[in-house]
């Protein structure tokens, strides 16, 4: 038998994710030692030692399932929302949010409208359903064109991604546009709110999404443990929307999606403000040291909301860099050869990045 005649055409097409390269594997392959990884959007600073120290406690629990209504991230999260504990649904990281509403939303024939270049995630999931992916380019400053979007709503969409703030752009839409967005979706349509970056977002005016849950069944905002809690190594992250939906979703889901030791980090690090108030100011100094190094080299940079940059470096710097170990996000796969994103590290990190651009483009132009 050939597998090539039963596979689904849907997924034969599937272009996988590519995950940002860990140092090892750059050692392995390219006898790079020392080298950095600014490239998957992860914590420099780590996760809360609070965090760590509960998941020391609970290994001696591990030959037990663990609680698959995550009821005490479940209440926590509620209280903090002033939702009710039926309105969250609980994934292994956001991406397993993503899956599960595609499989609960979107079938053959069906639209899912999102922008682009956003998550990669969203063609894989829409397409994985056998569904079509309605790609929407962001307007020329690289954010949401939220009125395209809107304009791209046909009778066959179900769902739409609105990625706030953007990856990999880092760029974000304020209040005023998304609400007006959001006002004027049809009834029946799904829309989910990637908030992934949510903690990061230093504009005043950043919309208030959680505010639509009351107002519009059939909304769902997404947040992770994995960016600014710094626990992407342990797979959590949630959904908060109206309970039917969190209902509908809750059916799709394998019943122990997130492991023991995921919850009780997770827990622990929502408890530990001063560590995600330090990894927001990490963060938010990293920006502006990079901005304005990176701006003075003659490399442009856009705006950020995110923990990570999108900067024009030119092309090939992808491989130069990392020959030189500094592990950064190609954007060749966005149609965005000469740009690239990069994470924002720990000030020595940072600076690397900067001194090892600086010298490979020196000479050039
Ligand atoms: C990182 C990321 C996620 C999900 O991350 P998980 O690790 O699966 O929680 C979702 N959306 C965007 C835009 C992201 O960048």
């Amino acid at each position: 038998m050939t597998l090539e005649r039963v596979v689904k055409p849907h997924i034969r097409e599937l272009a996988p994710y590519e995950p940002g390269k860990p140092p090892e594997e750059l050692e392995r392959e390219l006898g790079v030692v020392g080298a950095i990884k600014l490239a998957s959007n992860e914590s420099p600073i780590g996760p809360s030692p609070r965090a760590i120290a509960a998941v020391r406690e609970a290994l001696e629990g591990l030959h037990r399932y663990p609680d698959g209504a995550c009821f005490a991230l479940r209440s926590r999260l509620a209280e903090h929302f002033g939702v009710e504990g039926k309105q969250l649904v609980f994934g292994c990281g956001a991406d397993e949010l993503l899956e599960l509403t595609a499989k609960t939303f979107l079938g053959p024939g069906d639209e899912a409208v999102y922008a682009w270049p956003s998550f990669a995630m969203y063609p894989i999931v829409v397409k994985g359903m056998g569904a079509t992916p309605v790609q929407v380019p962001l307007d020329a400053d690289l954010v949401h064109d939220l009125d395209a979007m809107r304009a791209a709503i046909t009778d066959r969409t179900r769902v739409v991604f609105v990625c706030n703030p953007n990856n990999p752009t880092g760029t974000s839409v304020g209040a005023e546009a998304f609400d007006a967005f959001v006002a004027s979706l049809p009834e029946d349509v799904v829309l989910v709110v990637d908030e992934a970056y949510y903690e990061f977002a230093r504009r005043p005016d950043f919309p208030q999404a959680i505010e639509w849950l009351a107002r519009r069944p059939g909304t769902m905002v997404m947040r992770t443990f994995s960016k600014i809690y710094g626990l992407a190594g342990l797979r959590v992250g949630y959904g908060v929307c109206d309970p039917e939906m969190a209902d509908y979703l809750n059916r799709a889901r394998h019943p122990f999606n997130v492991n023991r030791l995921a919850e009780v980090a997770a827990l622990a690090a929502l408890d530990d403000t001063e560590h995600a108030a330090r990894s927001r100011q990490v963060n938010a100094e990293g920006a502006e040291y990079l901005t304005r190094e990176l701006t003075d080299l003659g490399i442009e940079v856009w705006p950020t909301d995110a923990n990570f940059l999108l900067i024009r470096a030119g092309e090939g710097f992808f491989d130069k860099l990392q020959r030189e170990g500094v592990i950064v996000r190609p954007l060749d796969g966005f149609g965005m050869p000469d740009c690239l994103r990069v994470s924002i590290g720990l000030p020595e990190e940072n600076e690397r990045l900067v001194k090892t651009l600086a010298r490979l483009r020196k000479g050039r132009a």
